[in-house]
């Protein structure tokens, strides 16, 4: 038995690396963003430049990592990975892109979260090619002008009207990625099982795409669970679409694909205020999560099922939030 390394990859994370589609012709669904991206791309390889700096906006786990990687696979470049709360000085930010070779895609994650030096420093970088390093303090200060080598920028961000327009008006594309429709994710759920060996029945895919929240993220990460209950419990043999029902019941994920945080957050909304407006902050506490991932994880997908409105005075629960829960909506005639 040879020793286990201490340095390898946890399997999901080399499971997960295998999973991504490595060119644009593999990356199913948003037909409108991988279009016009395909444009973007063939359009800088006949020029022979780099693309425009791209904006990828959407919520967690619909692709826009997996999209920089294909930005920079499809241009022959390589690529630095980033994210806006990791750089905190813009002497960071100065390093980095210092340091890249020309062509090289520069992928941001998480970019409405920079300071605003380092913010600063990203404008002229994206528009000139240039950083300003500035030495000394105070009236003996002198900047620096350093040029770097052109880039194209990948930024990612859960939500597109965070980021100050400046920023936002420095991206050449911008796009927003939706939620996949079920037969696109019933596809990838289909190619990952390729991938992974695992044999699934016809229609088992479609009962994992129906759990999924709209999310390839979350497919995968269900896909993987489904074959985990399969291996202990049925064997060999195709994985039935009831067997995986089971599975994902057994994981508490429910037929519509709401997981523990998606009830917590819509009982607590329903049963806790009454059915709200609560404010996201006291949402939060009382689901014992950070705001943050109330608001970019669970409440978009309960927003895009009518389940919640988001409203100025706060969270409101729809009567089909009640419903869902088993519970009777409030008679709010005389309101
Ligand atoms: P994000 O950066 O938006 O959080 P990722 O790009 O990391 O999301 O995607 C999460 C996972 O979902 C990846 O591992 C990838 O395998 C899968 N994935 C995302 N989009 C697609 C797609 N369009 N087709 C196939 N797999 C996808």
């Amino acid at each position: 038995n040879s020793p286990v390394d201490p340095w390898a990859e946890p399997p999901e994370k080399a499971e997960e690396a295998a999973l991504r589609p490595g060119a644009l012709a593999d990356f199913r669904g948003q037909p409108r963003v991988s279009n016009q991206l395909g444009l973007v791309l063939e359009a800088a390889r006949a020029r022979q430049t780099t693309p425009d700096h791209v904006l990828l906006s959407g919520p967690p786990g619909l692709g826009k990592t997996t999209l920089a990687m294909i930005i920079a696979a499809e241009m022959g470049a390589p690529i630095r990975i980033s994210s806006g709360p990791a750089i905190q000085h813009a002497g960071d930010l100065a390093a980095i892109l210092s340091s890249l070779v020309p062509g090289e895609v520069f992928f941001l994650d998480e970019i409405h979260r920079m300071s605003k030096p380092t913010e600063e420093m990203l404008y002229l970088a994206m528009e000139d090619f240039r950083v300003d390093v500035v030495v000394g303090k105070g009236p003996g200060a002198t900047a620096i002008p350093i040029d770097i080598p052109p880039f194209t920028l990948v930024g990612a961000t859960t939500r597109a009207g965070l980021l100050p327009g400046p920023l936002r008006d420095r991206f050449g594309f911008t796009a927003q990625l939706e939620f996949y429709d079920p037969a696109d994710l019933e596809d990838i759920i289909t190619r990952s099982a390729g991938v992974l060996g695992v044999d699934l029945a016809a229609d088992t895919a479609a009962t994992i795409a129906g759990r999924s929240r709209g999310t390839p993220r979350i497919a995968n990460r269900l896909l993987r669970r489904v074959r985990d209950y399969a291996e202990v419990n049925i064997g060999s043999g195709p994985v039935s679409p009831a067997s995986a029902a089971a599975a994902l019941d057994l994981y508490e994920v429910d037929p519509l694909g709401l997981d523990r945080l998606d009830r917590a957050v819509l009982d607590a909304v329903c049963v806790k205020f009454g059915g709200g407006p609560v404010g996201l902050s006291t949402l939060a506490i009382s689901v014992g999560e950070e705001p943050q991932t109330v608001e970019e994880v669970a409440e978009p997908f309960l927003v895009r099922l009518g389940f919640l409105m988001r409203t100025p005075r706060g969270r409101v629960a729809t009567d089909r939030a009640w419903t869902h829960l088993g519970l009777t909506p409030p008679d709010r005639s005389d309101s």
